[in-house]
């Protein structure tokens, strides 16, 4: 069964095909949609912006949805960039650009201050408009530099739990063990294969 991740963005699309690989659910993306826009993401909190672009892709294409909305939320920062991770450093969404700020931002803020979370909000959409969300949450602290290639958006400047390394040091299957996206992936996966199970 058909599977849309409403997302333009390809690395979030590839981490949850990769969690869905050993289901039954075939998924696809909105590449294999050109015409598809999405709405602008106008609401106050990761869930409601996940809704809008689930809902709307859902309701386009007739297919079941899978929309994420996520970001980073810095303690220092009181929670910015928060929904506008994406836009921090201006509508380019320059992942590059938002990291620079980021530590601009953070430049007098001490090593035990730094703490921070990615934080993922999941909307699952039925053609017929029934909807399932989860969150997952993935704590860490902000570095002083930015370390490793991998990942995307805050990944290099993120470091995980173990103060050992960031996001961007760990290769997709070790990202997926633990990241905000595997967590609210996960809390869904018992209702993607009830679904899959009725079709
Ligand atoms: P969205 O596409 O509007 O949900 O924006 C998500 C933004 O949050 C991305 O552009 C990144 O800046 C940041 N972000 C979300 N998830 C991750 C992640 O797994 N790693 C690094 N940055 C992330």
């Amino acid at each position: 069964m058909k599977l849309l991740i409403a997302s333009g963005n390809r690395h979030k699309v590839a981490e949850i095909a990769k969690l869905l690989q050993r289901t039954s659910w075939e998924v696809c993306s909105l590449s294999d949609f050109p015409d598809v826009e999405l709405p602008p993401e106008d609401a106050p909190d990761f869930a409601g912006n996940a809704r809008i672009k689930a809902a709307y892709a859902a309701h386009v294409t007739g297919l079941w949805t899978l929309a994420d909305d996520s970001g980073l939320a810095v303690d220092y920062l009181d929670g910015a960039p928060g929904v506008r991770s994406a836009r921090y450093a201006g509508e380019q969404k320059d992942d590059n650009a938002n990291n620079q700020k980021l530590l601009q931002a953070l430049r007098d803020c001490p090593k035990d201050k730094r703490t921070a979370r990615f934080i993922c909000a999941l909307s699952l959409v039925s053609p017929t408009g029934e909807e399932f969300t989860a969150q997952g949450v993935c704590e860490g602290t902000i570095g002083y530099a930015e370390r490793g290639e991998l990942g995307f958006g805050y990944d290099p400047l993120f470091i995980m739990a173990d103060g050992l390394h960031t996001m961007a040091e760990l290769d997709m299957a070790a990202k997926n063990q633990v990241s905000h996206r595997a967590r609210a992936l996960a809390a869904l996966l018992p209702t993607l294969l009830e679904i899959a199970k009725g079709e």
